[in-house]
């Protein structure tokens, strides 16, 4: 009997599965993408709008409300 996890979707016929794209900072999931089968069951990583903006003002933490200085 063989257990499989479902974490992969597999499409049909063209021999692909999808893997989930999470933001590496804070795991926000970021949808899926195409990847061979081989690779079924991985996740991938990127990095979401928040996290970038956060990098691009220097590390800071967002304060929660999203103010913008200007
Ligand atoms: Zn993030």
């Amino acid at each position: 009997m063989i257990v499989s996890i479902p974490q992969c979707v597999e499409s049909d016929g063209i021999g692909a599965a999808l893997m989930p794209v999470v933001c590496a900072w804070c795991r926000a999931p970021l949808g899926a993408k195409v990847c061979s089968p081989a690779m079924a069951g991985k996740v991938s990583h990127g990095m979401c709008e928040a996290c970038s903006e956060r990098l691009m003002r220097g590390m800071r933490p967002i304060a929660g409300d999203g103010r913008t200085a200007r």
